[in-house]
């Protein structure tokens, strides 16, 4: 069976830097993958590749076996590759029903392309997607006024109204107190398994990496140095070069 995504030998170049040399990447449904590597490595211009808003100099990306290499940001939103953001992106003075609600209707548009108020988007739905990710109790609540963990998971409420089949998640803990951090990974995992999504997240922190990705790949300068599980990452010469810095 294909992988959700498969992305094969993608390269981009900035001028005279080869930002993305040779990156090939697979990811399951119910999967997380986590990508790797230190600052400029070429994650988030692999990123930027998956998601449509920079063509690959070469390569090819597939989600579910459809071609979509190049397609414009919307595009590829359309084809189910949700994503979350380093920083949120809700409307702060309506409510966290009203945000969901908000997400529901556009996919609602992706689908049928309709154009319909939001008064009219069941509630219902929008709590189920709230209970899926434990912030139903806090449903009334505006967004400006949440904790950030609880933000987070509202984002993530609002990424899963598109009916992902890919979720690509920028640093999802940055900002939050460790055991924030693990409360959101496992939400997460929980999510991607039951909804059979594949998730692929960039993160500075080990703990996170080490503890909640069922693969790693590791970026350097471009290239991928190593991949596989995280015992096997963490074990791996050249990784343990390129983190300690020599
Ligand atoms: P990471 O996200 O792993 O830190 P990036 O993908 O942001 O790495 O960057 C990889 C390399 O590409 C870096 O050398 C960076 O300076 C360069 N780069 C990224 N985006 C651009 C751009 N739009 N223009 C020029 N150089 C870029
Ligand atoms: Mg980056």
């Amino acid at each position: 069976m294909s992988a959700t995504l498969e992305a094969t030998d993608l390269h981009k170049s900035f001028g005279g830097v080869h930002a993305v040399a040779g990156v090939t990447l697979r990811v399951a449904a119910g999967e997380l993958l986590a990508l790797i590597g230190p600052n400029g490595a070429g994650k988030s211009t692999c990123f930027n590749m998956l998601n449509g808003q920079l063509r690959p100099d070469c390569g090819e990306v597939r989600l579910r076996g459809e071609d979509i290499t190049g397609m414009a940001p919307r595009r590829v939103w359309r084809m189910g590759v949700g994503r979350t953001f380093q920083i949120t992106a809700t409307f702060g003075s309506m409510t966290v029903l009203e945000n969901v609600q908000m997400a529901l209707l556009s996919h609602r548009r992706r689908l049928f392309d309709l154009w319909n108020p939001v008064g009219r988007e069941d509630p219902a739905r929008a709590l189920a997607l709230l209970e899926r990710v434990g912030m139903a109790a806090q449903a009334a609540r505006p967004c400006g006024v949440l904790a950030y963990g609880d933000l987070k998971r509202v984002e993530l409420a609002i990424a899963l109204a598109n009916d992902p089949a890919l979720l690509l998640m920028d640093e999802p803990t940055a900002g939050m107190a460790p055991a924030e951090r693990v409360a959101l990974m496992e939400l997460t995992a929980r999510i991607a398994r039951d909804g059979g999504i594949a998730v692929l997240f960039t993160e500075h922190d080990m703990d996170v990496v080490f503890g909640h990705a069922d693969r790693i790949l590791v970026l350097d300068r471009g290239r991928p140095i190593a991949e596989g599980a995280p015992e096997a990452v963490r074990a791996d010469a050249r990784v343990r070069e390129v983190y300690l810095g020599t």
